[in-house]
């Protein structure tokens, strides 16, 4: 069903159980919905659970300016798949909801990134762990801030200290049940969001 990994596997060992974060994001048709939709899947994959998943943060998009707001959130899940069976599965529910090939930072209906598997390194043609972007995006730092901000990189920096010194992003959390959203563009990010009245 899914790619082979790129790691062939003992036959007698069952492959470990790995916490990665996952980040979600989506421009297109009804995101918060498509994102909602994508948490329930990924509980939904073999070998998969959905631990926790942030509140949904909408934000400006980066790169080209004529495209629609982002809503992204981050999820931890527990996985047995291997890093590019994983991948793999990203891809598919990225397809399954709908996304064509897009330009580079353009817009999409649906896009599943893994931030981090486990402690693991990886440099490969397709894959790159931990995900190479996440120091400069305060859309993926606030989501996971939320859910895990004592998380530490393989190099150390934890995510509290990385949103501390990401680049200056209005990111908005989007709550269902209130018409404006806040913005909280500097740290902290949801306690005092969700603390005023
Ligand atoms: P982006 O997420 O950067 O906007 P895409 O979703 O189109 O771009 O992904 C482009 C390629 O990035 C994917 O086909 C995948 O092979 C590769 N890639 C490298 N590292 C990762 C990662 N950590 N998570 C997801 N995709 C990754
Ligand atoms: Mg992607």
């Amino acid at each position: 069903m899914f790619p082979a990994s790129d790691t062939p596997r003992q036959p007698n060992r069952e492959p470990e159980t790995v916490h990665a974060f996952i980040a979600l994001g989506s421009n297109l048709g009804q995101p918060v919905k498509q994102l909602e939709q994508a948490i329930s899947a990924l509980d939904q994959l073999p070998d998969t659970h959905v631990l926790r998943a942030s509140q949904m943060y909408a934000n400006p998009p980066m790169g080209p300016q004529d495209q629609p707001d982002y809503v992204n959130a981050v999820a931890l899940i527990t996985t047995r798949l291997s890093p590019s069976e994983l991948l793999g599965a990203l891809k598919g529910l990225e397809q399954a909801a709908g996304r064509l090939s897009t330009r580079v930072w353009g817009a999409r209906v649906l896009d599943l990134d893994i931030l981090t598997y486990g402690d693991q390194t990886l440099n490969s043609p397709t894959l790159t762990i931990p995900h190479p972007g996440i120091a400069d995006r305060r859309f993926v730092l606030a989501p996971w801030h939320e859910i895990a901000p004592d998380t530490r990189l393989v190099d150390g920096r934890s995510i509290a200290d990385l949103l501390d010194a990401a680049p200056d992003h209005p990111v908005h959390i989007v709550l269902p049940h209130r018409d404006s959203p806040e913005t909280v563009s500097s740290h902290p990010i949801a306690s005092s969001a969700q603390g005023e009245t």
